[in-house]
C-alpha cells in the first residue's frame, strides 16, 4: 500500500486530494496544526480512513519527525496562507507558510529521505498568481513570474525552490502551477462561492444584495476535483517536472454574475450587487489564462468540468446548503 501525507489537508484541495488518493488504494496522511483543531473532526467525518498527524509549516523538526514517522513514498505540499487578500495584511506571515514551508518541508523529505529504491517524490502547489502581471497571454511554463502580492511572491519562492531541490539534491520534485480551481468546497471569501453563495441566500430571500470589489479582473477557472489528479500524475513521471494546470478559458467577475444570477432566474443583476474599495487590492491581477498543452501531451490531463458546469454546481450546493440551514438553524 502506497503512503501519501498532504499538508492543507483540511482546505478545500487537501480533502479533494484525500479522497482521490483513498480511491487509489493510498494509505493518507494529513498534517494538522494545533491542539483541538475545529477542522479536525470536519475532515475525519468527510473520510474515515485518513490518519490525522500533528504539525507545523513553521516548524522544521515537526516535520522532520512527522516524514520520519509516516514515511510517506509521496508529499503533496498543500498547506499556505491562501487567500490574496489576506496576504497583504499578513504579508510576514504569508512569507513565512506560504514560501518558507516549502523550503521546510523540502528540507524534511531530503533529510529523511526515503529507501534508495524509493525516494520520496514530492508535489508543490504553485499558482498562477506567480504570473500576477503578466508578461505574455496565454501563459505557459516558460513565461516569466511578475507576482502582484505577497502571496504571488511567497509562491514564486517556493516554486523556485523545489525546482533546487530538484536540481541540487535530485529530488523527485514537481510543482504544478494550477490556475485557479474552484468547488462546492471553496471558502466563501472567494469570489466564485462568494458570488454562488450570495445569489443562492438571494433566491430564498435571506439577503438582499451582494457587495464585491471590482468586477473586471479575469481568471482561469476550473473545478478543484478534476485538479488534483493531476497533482498526482505528476508524481507518477519517471522524471519530476513543472506544470501549467489550467482549462484555457478566461472569464471575467462580470460574466460569472451573469452565469450564477442567470441560474437563479434573473437577468439583471445590477440591481443586486454594489461595489467597495474595501474589496479592491492594492495591487491586483488583470487577467490569467493559462495553456496546460504540456499536462496534456505529457500527463494525458484534461479537465472535465467547464466553467458554466463549475458554476452550476457550485450554487445548487449553495441552494441546498442554505435552505437546509435556513429550516434547522441551529
Ligand atoms: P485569487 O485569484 O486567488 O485572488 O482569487 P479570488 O477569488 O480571491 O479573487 C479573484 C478576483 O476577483 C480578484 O481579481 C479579485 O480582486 C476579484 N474580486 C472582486 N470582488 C471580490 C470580492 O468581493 N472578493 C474576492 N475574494 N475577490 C473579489
Amino acid at each position: 500500500m502506497k503512503r501519501a501525507l498532504i499538508t492543507g489537508v483540511t482546505g478545500q484541495d487537501g480533502r479533494h486530494l484525500a479522497e482521490f488518493l483513498t480511491t487509489q488504494g493510498y494509505q493518507v496522511f494529513g498534517l494538522i496544526r494545533g491542539q483541538n483543531n475545529p477542522k479536525s473532526a470536519m475532515v475525519a467525518a468527510e473520510n474515515p480512513a485518513l490518519e490525522l498527524v500533528d504539525g507545523d509549516l513553521r516548524d522544521l523538526s515537526s516535520l522532520i519527525g512527522i516524514v520520519e514517522q509516516v514515511q510517506p513514498d509521496e508529499v503533496y505540499n498543500l498547506g499556505a496562507i491562501s487567500f490574496v487578500q489576506l496576504s497583504f495584511k499578513q504579508a510576514e506571515l504569508t512569507a513565512e507558510i506560504t514560501g518558507l514551508g516549502v523550503l521546510r518541508m523540502l528540507e524534511a523529505v531530503r533529510i529523511v529521505g526515503g529507501t534508495q529504491n524509493n525516494p520520496i517524490r514530492f508535489y508543490q502547489a504553485s499558482s498562477s498568481e506567480m504570473f500576477g502581471k503578466v508578461r505574455e497571454t496565454p501563459q505557459t511554463e516558460q513565461t516569466p513570474f511578475h507576482p502582484r502580492s505577497p502571496y504571488g511572491v511567497a509562491k514564486v519562492f517556493g516554486h523556485y525552490t523545489t525546482l533546487n531541490y530538484r536540481e541540487a539534491y535530485g529530488i523527485h520534485a514537481s510543482s504544478g502551477i494550477l490556475f485557479n480551481h474552484e468547488g462546492p468546497r471553496r471558502g466563501l471569501e472567494f469570489v466564485t462561492r462568494k458570488v454562488t453563495n450570495s445569489v443562492a441566500r438571494i433566491k430564498l430571500g435571506l439577503q438582499n444584495n451582494i457587495t464585491l470589489g471590482d468586477l473586471d479582473p479575469k481568471r482561469d477557472w476550473g473545478y478543484a476535483g478534476d485538479y488534483v489528479k493531476a497533482m498526482w500524475m505528476m508524481l507518477q513521471q519517471d522524471e519530476p517536472d513543472d506544470y501549467v494546470i489550467s482549462t484555457g478559458e478566461t472569464h471575467s467577475i462580470r460574466e460569472l454574475l451573469d452565469v450564477a444570477f442567470r441560474l437563479a432566474g434573473y437577468d439583471d443583476w445590477t440591481r443586486f450587487v454594489k461595489q467597495d474599495p474595501r474589496f479592491y487590492r492594492p495591487s491586483e491581477v488583470n487577467l490569467l489564462i493559462g495553456d496546460a498543452t504540456k499536462a496534456r501531451e505529457k500527463l494525458g490531463w484534461v479537465p472535465k468540468v467547464s466553467f458554466e458546469e463549475l458554476v452550476a454546481m457550485m450554487y445548487e450546493n449553495d441552494l441546498k446548503e442554505e435552505s437546509e440551514r435556513a429550516r434547522h438553524p441551529h
